[in-house]
């Protein structure tokens, strides 16, 4: 019967599962609730919960609950299609999240059963309570990391670590400058560059409680926050009060990103990451001829696949485990869900003028 099932078993977005007829009493399978998608489209429209019956694991497979998983923009842009990797049809959202290992095949080697796992490749499919994975496709974190903090691990914080070490070589005391700095990416790049002795100019948008959200970066190892107006005016490195950035990192894009290029040192580098305000980035001739200024951009995805057994990708979760455990890194502020209300998450996510301040996470196990 084992074999028989081996060959009719579906893959959706990676796990393994077995068709609902074949999912008779005393077969080895177990029920999972799971959020897919069969076509590309609006999330509240093309999403809808199924019962999938997981195959319990067999040779190499593990069998993961989940426990939390982050909504993030990526997610939200995967499912309308517009995101650049699009997993196959049909598709169970999320690529970031935290499980535990509840069994094992019997050839698993590098997992057992209680060990905490993040993804370890991209398009996992999170969004469910159970899923059967080949244990490759997954990562053990140490228990120690807080569960919030290991669901978020594998897209902002590495997002923030390969921009601030891949672009410039920095050294302690030099200038970063970032849009966007209250993003969950932003808070992220303001823990680092504390840690690593960087100074540190987060741009955010002007609001009523703009002093509170000023004190909150500040606390956390921003050295200046300044809006986009203040951005303009500001004579911080002009007056040589702080040296010029070497580095800005942009995830906005439009007039706020062109006044961030603006303050970059010769020789500096402009990378973006993402386009919030939806407007193209402009780079002034000048700055090119006179300054020689560079402007590039990343993309975690690409870089976890050209990486994925390199070196680098295993020393990063390894510091960067090492700090979330040191409480030196902190998750950005959150609000967690029960995965049965995922709509509430969907609505939020979708409303483009931000100013929200917190990271959605699905509670998987209420459900
Ligand atoms: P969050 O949802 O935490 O934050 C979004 C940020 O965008 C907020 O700071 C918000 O500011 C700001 N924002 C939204 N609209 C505008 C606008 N029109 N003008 C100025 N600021 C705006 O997002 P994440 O930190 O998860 O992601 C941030 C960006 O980085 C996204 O675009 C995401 O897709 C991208 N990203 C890219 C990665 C890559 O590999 N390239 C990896 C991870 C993220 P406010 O508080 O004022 O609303």
């Amino acid at each position: 019967m084992a074999v028989q099932v081996s060959r009719l078993v579906m893959k959706s977005s990676r796990s393994i599962c077995v068709p609902r007829f074949l999912a008779f009493r005393n077969m080895s399978v177990v029920s999972a609730k799971t959020l897919l998608y069969k076509e590309y489209g609006e999330p509240a429209k093309v999403l809808e919960f199924s019962t999938d019956q997981v195959i319990k694991p067999e040779g190499n497979q593990v069998l993961v609950k989940w426990l939390l998983s982050p909504v993030n923009p990526a997610d939200i842009n995967t499912i309308q299609g517009k995101y650049p990797s699009k997993p196959p049809l049909p598709a169970v959202p999320g690529n970031e999240g935290v499980g535990e290992v509840i069994e094992v095949g019997s050839s698993v080697q590098n997992l057992k059963i209680g060990d905490r796992v993040v993804p370890n490749v991209n398009h996992l499919g999170t969004w469910r309570t159970q899923g059967s994975y080949n244990s490759e496709d997954l990562m053990k974190i140490p228990k120690e990391i807080g569960t919030v903090e290991a669901s978020m691990l594998n897209v902002n914080p590495c997002t923030a670590f390969r921009m601030l070490k891949d672009f410039v070589s920095l050294k302690p005391g030099d200038t970063v400058i970032q849009n966007g700095g209250n993003s969950a990416v932003g808070q992220l790049v303001i823990q680092l560059c504390k840690v690593w002795n960087h100074t540190n100019i987060s741009v955010v948008r002007d609001r009523p409680q703009i002093s509170e959200l000023k004190s909150q970066l500040k606390k956390l190892g921003a050295t200046e926050v300044l809006t986009e107006e203040e951005l303009r005016k500001t004579d911080l490195f002009k007056s040589k009060k702080l040296p010029q950035p070497k580095l800005a990192l942009n995830c906005v894009g439009g007039q706020n990103a062109l006044e961030v290029l603006r303050q970059l040192g010769s020789g500096g580098v402009m990378v973006t990451y993402g386009g919030m305000a939806r407007e193209p980035v402009t780079v002034p001739t000048s700055a090119l001829i006179f300054k020689d200024l560079s402007v590039r951009g990343f993309w975690m995805t690409a870089w976890s696949k050209k990486n994925h057994n390199a070196k680098e990708r295993t020393e990063m979760f390894e510091e960067l485990a090492k700090l979330f455990q040191e409480k030196k890194l902190h998750a950005p502020p959150y609000k967690i869900v029960p995965f049965s209300e995922y709509q509430e998450v969907i609505v939020n996510a979708l409303r483009i003028d931000g100013k929200q301040g917190v990271k959605y996470i699905l509670d998987m196990e209420k459900n």
